[in-house]
């Protein structure tokens, strides 16, 4: 079987409030989100007698409606034993509290993504906005464009309004023993700190997160809690991790529809951020640019001022990759200014 283009095996998508079975014991569910990205997918597996659920879903009135009537319909009296959350974002980690303990079930997260949750919720880093705005000033955003991203109290605690207080580390390697499966714990970095994706070996299945997905890509960005980071190289490497796959898997993403054509869609991917790393590398040859500069080179549209952060977040990362990587100088001027140079 060819697996150079992406295949959608299943029709349709299944309803709110729906639980749909993908492959033996493993269900979809797909919940709104209150953005232009409208929905998520979670999943529930079924375990031994009871079920394992993995990501919860954005904290709304009409996702925690959804998840009553499944847990009514699907698991009824059993027991969860455990909720399985990818990375820290609101619509993985955004009901978890609820679902934990409505559940009487345990958390289960790496530690990155536990702390970083916890972290942020408790308004480390998103709270500093001073910080937030010097940093996007210092790539060149101007300050009319910054006045409006001042904001209201803290956004992650909309999608987020509660955490556990308590979690179950998972680490990279680790097999999850899930019913008559084991699951492969893999980690990735770079879309968030260490995001887990989960490997079923022997039934060929891959809950990927948002590691990879069909059709859209994963935001990249650099924030102001690690300016110098190099979350696009993190997130290159972490495709190693996912060579080795099968080829015939089914992919079970984030967002999106289950596909098949892993590694095509890997292949794909690094095309795409190689592409937009030479179109940086081509602004910089023809004079020194900074973040700012990039937007409407690599975003050919206009953007509202919630896709104005990602985008800088997203020329920020692809600028400081290529930084890293020796490909391209950094000045900082005078004015406080990041300016990057072709070498
Ligand atoms: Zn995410």
């Amino acid at each position: 079987m060819q697996h150079d283009t992406l295949s959608y095996p299943l029709e349709g998508v299944p309803a709110p409030g729906e639980a749909r079975e993908v492959a033996e014991g493993v269900y979809w569910l797909r919940m709104p989100l209150p953005f232009a990205l409208d929905h998520i997918n979670l999943w529930l597996l079924r375990d031994g007698d009871g079920w394992t659920l993995v990501d919860t879903g954005y904290a709304l009135d009409e996702v925690r409606d959804h998840w009553r009537a499944i847990l009514a319909d699907v698991v009824g009296d059993a027991p969860v034993h455990r909720v399985v959350v990818t990375h820290f974002h609101p619509d993985h980690v955004g009901l978890a509290d609820w679902l934990c303990d409505e559940l009487d079930a345990p958390l289960w997260m790496t530690a990155g993504e536990f702390f970083m949750a916890n972290w942020v919720f408790h308004d480390g880093g998103i709270g500093d906005f001073a910080r937030q705005d010097r940093f996007f000033r210092d790539h060149g955003l101007p300050d009319e464009k910054l006045v409006p991203l001042t904001r209201r109290g803290n956004p992650y605690r909309r999608g987020v309004p509660s955490l556990p207080g308590q979690y179950h580390r998972m680490r990279e390697g680790d097999e999850l023993r899930i019913g008559t499966r084991s699951w492969r714990v893999i980690v990735a970095h770079g879309h968030a700190p260490e995001h887990v994706s989960l490997y079923c070996e022997a039934d060929r299945l891959l809950i990927s997160g948002d590691q990879v997905l069909p059709k859209i890509t994963t935001n990249i960005g650099v924030w102001h809690t690690e300016p110098e980071g190099d979350p696009l190289g993190c997130y290159l490497d972490s495709f190693a991790r996912f060579t080795d796959l099968d080829p015939a898997t089914r992919v079970l993403p984030s967002h999106g529809l289950v596909f098949e054509g892993l590694h095509a869609r890997i292949h794909a991917l690094r095309a795409h951020h190689e592409a937009r790393l030479a179109e940086v590398l081509e602004a910089c040859a023809a004079g020194p640019v900074t973040a700012a500069d990039l937007l409407p080179v690599l975003f050919r549209r206009e953007l509202d001022l919630h896709q104005l952060r990602f985008a800088m977040g997203e020329a920020i990362a692809h600028l400081s990759h290529l930084w890293h990587q020796g490909r391209l100088r950094r000045e900082v001027g005078g004015d406080g200014v990041h300016r990057f140079h072709a070498t």
